[in-house]
């Protein structure tokens, strides 16, 4: 790796092609996919087994995100953070042209003991949403572990899951336990943690790539649930506008990530000099001043800004929209 001081990082996608997938990843997004209309996920910043992200600007070019955290933890991550050998984070966008199987994530303790994976809480900003295009999060409410076992049995999930419209904008936090599934129609931003751990429980009916049904995971699935969670609907972030006249909206918190959307129509500094910030544009063009260079931050792209670098200013071309993300 080469010996040069860190800077805002650009990271290669990883894409991702699942049955459930479109083309709006290429056409709205600007990824480079093929001429498949079944790409699913464009994994922006991965530490994940083989789904590694590579750096694919500047001098690092070629550096895996694996051997930054690795090698370069302190500068990279931060010092609070350092020591740790896997990136905390796994940021992607997500577009869904058929509806995503009914699924559940496991907390860390049940990752570990039922998937040998972390526990996973995530969390959406939906990009782009079809008319009618529905969000199923959380279970209606009193709906009892054994009526859920059995409607698993018979095919009858849908009706016992909470649903709403999607809307682009909405911000929903979907904690370990919760069960969900992101409607036809819906292209979105999810930050989550590091982990891959899903447990599938209806998937509509339909079969896989090899025309046999995709596996079902229900005795995982019904332990990691939290029945005592009901229906989740969309954030109502708080709100202020900053002495530059940008506005600020605390979108999530939890244990894992802190994130954050800003509408700029002015220069923010934005970022932490303790800890590595993630930023992902969601609208517009911006760009990234340090030393002397103006880094790129448009829709559809996603920098990583590690701890050494510290704040930057962000200089929104018009007005931009770009979401923060940090390990609080
Ligand atoms: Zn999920």
């Amino acid at each position: 790796m080469p010996a040069v001081p860190p800077y805002p990082l650009r990271f290669e996608p990883i894409l991702r092609q699942l049955i459930w997938g479109g083309r709006r990843l290429g056409t709205l997004l600007h990824k480079p996919i093929g001429e498949a209309n079944d790409y699913a996920e464009s994994w922006e910043l991965s530490d994940y087994r083989d789904a590694v992200s590579v750096v694919n600007e500047g001098e690092l070019t070629g550096t895996t995100l694996r051997e930054l955290v690795q090698f370069r933890g302190r500068e990279v991550l931060g010092p609070g953070l350092s020591g740790r050998n896997q990136f905390p984070l796994l940021v992607k966008f997500i577009d869904a042209r058929e509806v995503l199987s009914v699924q559940v994530h496991p907390d860390d303790e049940k990752g570990k003991r039922l998937a040998g994976d972390n526990g996973k809480t995530e969390t959406w900003v939906i990009v782009d949403a079809e008319p009618g295009s529905l969000i199923y999060a959380g279970l209606r409410p009193d709906v009892t572990r054994e009526q859920f076992a059995a409607a698993i049995e018979t095919g009858q999930v849908e009706p016992l899951l909470h649903r709403f419209p999607a809307r682009p904008g909405d911000c929903i936090m979907i904690e370990a336990g919760t069960v969900h599934a992101i409607g036809a129609g819906v292209l979105l931003a999810e930050i989550q943690q590091m982990s891959d751990a899903t447990f599938r429980v209806f998937d509509w009916g339909r079969v896989g790539g090899d025309g046999r049904p995709r596996a079902l995971h229900v005795r995982e699935a019904l332990e990691s649930t939290d029945f005592a969670r009901g229906p989740v609907n969309p954030l109502i972030p708080a709100l202020e506008t900053t002495s530059a006249g940008n506005v600020h909206e605390q979108l999530s918190r939890c244990p894992y990530f802190a994130l954050d959307r800003w509408r700029l129509s002015r220069p923010a500094v934005l970022g932490c000099d303790d800890r590595f910030t993630i930023l992902m544009g969601m609208e517009g063009r911006a760009k990234v001043r340090h030393e002397g260079q103006r880094v790129r931050l448009a829709f559809g792209e996603t920098l990583l800004l590690p701890a050494a670098v510290g704040p930057c200013e962000i200089i929104p071309d018009g007005e931009a929209e770009v979401l923060t993300c940090v390990v609080p």
